[in-house]
């Protein structure tokens, strides 16, 4: 049994009954084993690290993303959804190819680790390759291979999602957890998503859905179906029963709200990628006041442009203070809470999320000996509104080491870099 010990750090273990306090760690395996202080554990395999002017919090959960897109980073900016997908997006996802699915997994799972992510909801295509480098960098993470409903290739997805399903649900030592990925209400007529619904009860897995993003998506609903998205999803019994991971939610009405809260639908918050597509503001005030689970994503890296949850937690409370004009709304510990704690909930992951005994260890360690983290008040405060992904100092993901001293563990970050770079540069050029 291989030991790790993290010495003397400042510890906030987001379990709402203490905000933080010094101490040691002690990980067995890819377990939490001990918090406490001056602990010294009997184990002749073990890791010391030194915890000495950092700060220990659970990883970051990014609950929503397609995470390929980094190849497509900056490649369409400022232009309405509809010209920027029809344009710029769809044209180029259609000359990706498997390598380039891997490679651009890869970028964006080394910039999540380097910015403090570890684990990732993930929707797009070619799934297997999202697989493949999941297991061998040693992040964790929810994976859904897209299912479009409409045209030729409706049933290949249903038929290809449950063979991804039953070759990677649960693997990768457990890191792996696999949910379907019916696109959206748009993309998914009703009898699709009946029977996407009795493919997930049959493998006994979740879905992942984009729901309610933008202003159009429910009026061209409420036009075909005489209702919101929201309630079409709620009349086919989408919600009951089932785990469901629903992305943006911004458009809701307080009924709609008091829907997606009674079924515990999680609901994945993306600020930045719904400010940049200027898609509106999610009530997310009011969800958490009325206790729905809600944890933050950044979408793909094409409408953010980056996959940094620090930024996104910042940018998620001045959003929420500034529209609602009260800056007592979502106090800093609340979004820290939506990126870690309850982001893992949203993704159903119970064991993940939290600093206690029997928890995953999944740990960031920041280092707090900069000039914006000084002088120290409070360490929710400085980690939510001054810190910067380049802080985030040493990573452990399922008990495992990934990054230390910035320096990865687990990835060639240079070959990673290298080959992304190249793909991107001729994907935009292919015909
Ligand atoms: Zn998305």
């Amino acid at each position: 049994m291989t030991g790790l010990l993290i010495k003397n750090a400042l510890i906030l273990p987001m379990n709402k009954e203490t905000t933080w306090f010094q101490g040691d760690i002690y990980v067995e395996g890819n377990s939490i084993k001990e918090v406490g202080k001056e602990l010294s554990p009997d184990t002749p395999n073990i890791t010391i690290l030194d915890g000495q002017d950092t700060v220990v919090l659970p990883g970051f959960v990014n609950c929503h993303t397609h995470a390929a897109m980094t190849l497509l980073r900056s490649y369409g900016d400022d232009m309405p959804l509809m010209v920027w997908l029809s344009q710029r997006i769809w044209p180029r996802e259609a000359h990706l190819t498997e390598e380039d699915i891997y490679w651009g997994t890869m970028l964006s799972i080394l910039e999540m680790i380097k910015s403090g992510t570890t684990c990732f909801a993930d929707m797009y295509f070619y799934m297997d390759q999202v697989a493949q480098a999941v297991e061998e960098t040693g992040i964790r993470a929810s994976l859904s291979r897209g299912m479009i409903g409409l045209g030729d290739k409706a049933e290949l997805a249903l038929r290809e999602s449950e063979e991804f399903v039953q070759k990677w649900h649960g693997k990768a030592q457990g890191r792996i957890t696999c949910l379907l990925g019916p696109h959206a209400p748009y993309t998914c007529p009703p009898d699709y998503l009946k029977e996407v619904m009795a493919l997930a009860d049959k493998l006994g897995v979740g879905l992942h859905i984009h729901l309610a993003e933008t202003r159009t998506e429910v009026e061209d609903i409420q036009k075909q179906y005489g209702m919101t998205p929201v309630k079409l999803m709620d009349s086919l019994g989408l919600f009951t029963g089932r785990h469901v991971l629903a992305a943006h939610c911004v458009h809701l009405t307080p009924e709609e709200r008091a829907i997606l809260i009674k079924h515990q639908v999680g609901i994945a918050h993306n600020p930045e990628s719904n400010m940049k597509l200027a898609s509106g503001v999610a009530p997310i005030p009011e969800l958490v006041k009325e206790g729905a689970r809600v944890g933050l994503g950044t979408d793909g890296a094409a409408s953010n442009n980056n996959l940094d949850l620090l930024e996104e937690m910042r940018t998620c409370a001045l959003l929420h203070k500034v529209t609602t004009q009260d800056p007592t709304v979502l106090p800093a510990y609340q979004v820290l809470e939506m990126a870690t704690r309850n982001g893992a909930q949203v993704l159903g992951l119970e064991k993940v999320g939290l600093i206690a005994p029997g928890q995953k260890a999944d740990l960031i360690m920041v280092d707090l000996h900069k000039p914006h983290l000084t002088p120290l008040h409070d360490p929710v405060a400085n980690l939510v509104y001054a810190a910067q992904s380049s802080d985030v100092k040493n990573v452990i993901i399922d008990g495992k080491l990934v990054m230390k001293d910035r320096h990865m563990v687990t990835m060639d970050e240079e070959r990673v870099i290298y080959e992304a770079r190249k793909r991107g540069q001729d994907l935009v050029t292919r015909q």
